[in-house]
């Protein structure tokens, strides 16, 4: 591994901050005192500092200090900042003091890890251009990102090209995965409320039964990813919620389910919101009912450029050792809020092994280290590695003739 001595020197700070960080999560947007100590954390290395970008946001700016590239260029680096709505169960001294509340996701570790390649490149400014460290709030479920995407980050701040990673339970430490095109599904909800005519169990005939209309519908969802869409077009369609009636003899007049759909390409959610449409108002009619259906786009698939990701795997490479990067991995159904950024601008997004728990101690959970699970601890043994790659991207993209 190529670590930058300095950041390596470095990172016992930084792990305090991050152990600081994970002791007083925040939700959300509430991300108040967590983006007060990133601030001033930069102002205190002299990066210029812009906070309330979409909320929470802060955005630190460091110029380069050489003259002479043809045309200047920007980089983006990106962390999230928030926490989750989990009990921690560990009893580690840096462990939550906010009850109910948790950095579950390792987002404190993708902050402590921006803030490791901040405070390096403040004091190694020998490069061409601007690098613009990008803190949001509210990844998990908030869309923070695009909450600074519709305040003007891109405006004001031009980038041209973002990264970020995601620390990932399962992959080795100091491996990293990554690949050029859909890397994350979208994330969409839906509900459909189905209105029949209630009556007596024991005479049906009288009224309209939502259920069996409701109970069609579900079964027919299915189909959808079978028979309309193209079978290599991946994608899910899960019911997880149907809410019907509340005696055993009386037939309700409404019932409604509801669930989520994944896909990797925002045309198959046309289709599959379409063919929804079709199949709930189409089915409920049949059975004398009628069916609304509300979908709900809450993250788009994150979609990273082809000529960033390689470049990014090659940065990667250099920093880990090239039997460490994987540049194709298999996307993942989960989703994520860069792929607003990468909406706008190209770059790539990257996971980062976070090992399978063998970092924890006596006093962690006996649960799986697995993210969003109140065990689970970001390992500080990739806080310079994280540095380190993002230092390395800054100075490979901003060295390119622009
Ligand atoms: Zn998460
Ligand atoms: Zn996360």
């Amino acid at each position: 591994m190529n670590l930058i001595p300095q950041i390596e020197a470095d990172s016992a700070g930084i792990c305090r901050i991050r152990h600081d960080i994970h002791a007083h999560p925040e939700l959300g947007y509430e991300v108040h005192r967590t983006a007060k100590l990133v601030a001033l954390t930069l102002e205190k290395w002299n990066i210029e500092v812009t906070r309330n970008v979409g909320g929470t946001g802060v955005v630190g700016t460091l110029r380069g200090s050489l003259e002479g590239a043809s045309r200047a260029r920007s980089i983006g680096l990106r962390a999230d900042m928030d926490a989750l709505p989990i009990q921690e169960i560990n009893t580690i001294a840096h462990a939550s003091r906010n009850a109910g509340v948790m950095h579950a996701c390792g987002h404190d570790g993708h902050t402590a890890m921006l803030l490791g390649a901040a405070q390096y490149l403040a004091a190694n400014r020998q490069f061409h251009g601007t690098v613009q460290f990008i803190f949001q709030p509210a990844e998990e479920g908030g869309a923070g990102a695009k909450a600074m995407l519709d305040e003007g980050l891109l405006e004001r701040f031009p980038i041209d090209a973002v990264f970020g990673v995601h620390n990932w339970p399962g992959m080795p430490a100091n491996t990293m995965a990554t690949r050029g095109g859909a890397l994350m599904a979208s994330s969409n909800r839906f509900r459909i409320d189905i209105d029949g005519v209630g009556a007596h169990a024991a005479m049906p005939h009288k009224g309209h039964d939502p259920l069996l209309a409701g109970a069609q519908i579900v079964t027919a969802l299915q189909a959808i990813l079978t028979r309309s869409k193209r079978p290599i077009d991946p994608a899910v369609l899960s019911v997880t919620q149907f809410h019907a009636g509340s005696s055993d003899n009386v037939i309700d007049q409404g019932v409604w389910l509801s669930g989520t759909v994944r896909t990797f390409d925002d045309q198959v959610t046309d289709l599959i919101e379409r063919r929804m449409q079709e199949i709930a108002t189409g089915l409920a009619t049949a059975f004398g009912c009628t069916a609304r259906l509300s979908f709900i786009r809450v993250y788009p698939p994150t979609i990273n450029d082809a000529s960033q990701s390689a470049f990014a795997a090659n940065v990667a490479r250099e920093v880990l050792g090239a039997d460490k990067v994987i540049g194709e991995i298999e996307p993942v159904m989960p989703s994520e809020d860069f792929s607003f950024l990468l909406q706008k601008v190209p770059g790539c997004y990257a996971f980062l092994g976070n090992g399978s728990g063998e970092h924890r101690g006596q006093e962690h959970g006996n649960g799986p280290c697995e993210l969003h699970n109140g065990s689970f601890d970001f390992n500080d043994e990739l806080l310079p590695v994280g540095a380190t790659y993002f230092v390395r991207l800054v100075q490979a993209f901003l060295d390119q003739p622009g």
